[in-house]
């Protein structure tokens, strides 16, 4: 495990140039790297799948403050790349059906039904009113049923 101190750039390791907000952990030649290397780390979100993301910034001491990326398990992105990717995963996610089977159709249902489930031909009918909010909730419902 690495040791983690975090100063906010107002403690006893005057290293950084200063912190960000987010950093609650620094690496630095300390830690093997390079004396002129100090990354500072924000807290791991662990999503399902076993993927782990983190902020990161590596600045040079005393010199320059580093571009932070967004680590995804080992891959380093940048801020708008990681929000590029979030939009097309969850674009690509939403084409799937449910269980790869199951055609998810909208369709005008009667006013208070907001999905119909069509177990014998694997159909869930969700209703033209909803918004795009409204559909995901749903299908959601459709799907716990
Ligand atoms: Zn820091």
């Amino acid at each position: 495990m690495i040791n983690a101190t975090h100063d906010n750039g107002q403690g006893q390791s005057p290293k950084s140039l200063m912190c960000p907000s987010w950093c609650v952990e620094h690496l630095s030649g300390d830690e093997g790297l390079d004396s002129e290397l100090l990354l500072h780390r924000s807290e791991e979100f662990t999503a399902a799948g076993g993927y782990v993301t983190q902020l990161e910034r590596a600045d040079l001491v005393h010199r320059s403050i580093g571009a932070t990326n967004v680590l995804i398990n080992d891959l380093e992105l940048t801020p708008w790349e990681a929000m590029a990717l979030a939009g097309v995963l969850a674009t690509t996610a939403a084409k799937a059906d449910s269980d790869g089977e199951t055609i998810i159709r909208t369709m005008d249902l009667p006013a208070g039904n907001d999905y119909v489930v069509m177990r014998d031909c694997n159909i869930i009918g969700l209703s033209s009113r909803l918004d795009e909010a409204g559909r995901r909730r749903a299908l959601a419902e459709a799907v716990a049923r």
